[in-house]
């Protein structure tokens, strides 16, 4: 845990979110600022700050993915759009790594 960190402080529940999975070592919850119909953010519950550390612990990169997996069965999402910012130039804000899973629109290619 990063006692400086937002998503840990949303981990131990001194920030409240709107929990959609709750499993093994993942969290997923609604993103406070939807950018399509259903705007989930899927973490690892341990603090990893971004994709690049997420590669080296391969426990939490593993329980991210069934966390993806998981949101999109409960919500019974049929497409869905999963994105990972990584470093200040593609977007990241929140240096606690995590996944975004947008679904509810039709997505253009290539992203803005
Ligand atoms: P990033 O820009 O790092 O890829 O994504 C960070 C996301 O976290 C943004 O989409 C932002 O709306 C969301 N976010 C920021 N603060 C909070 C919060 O306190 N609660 C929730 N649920 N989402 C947040
Ligand atoms: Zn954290």
């Amino acid at each position: 845990m990063d006692a400086d960190c937002l998503f840990c402080k949303i981990v131990t529940g001194d920030i409240p979110a709107e929990v959609v999975y709750d499993g093994d070592g993942v969290l997923a919850f609604r993103d406070v600022n939807p950018q399509a119909t259903v705007h989930v953010l899927v973490i690892p519950k341990r603090h990893v700050p971004d994709v690049g550390a997420l590669g080296a612990d391969p426990e939490a990169g593993t329980a991210v993915l069934a966390g993806i997996r998981a949101v999109a069965d409960q919500l019974q999402l049929p497409s869905y759009r999963t994105v990972l910012n990584t470093g200040g130039d593609s977007g990241q804000t929140v240096f606690h790594v995590h996944a975004h899973v947008l679904s509810g629109r039709k997505f253009g290619w290539p992203p803005g």
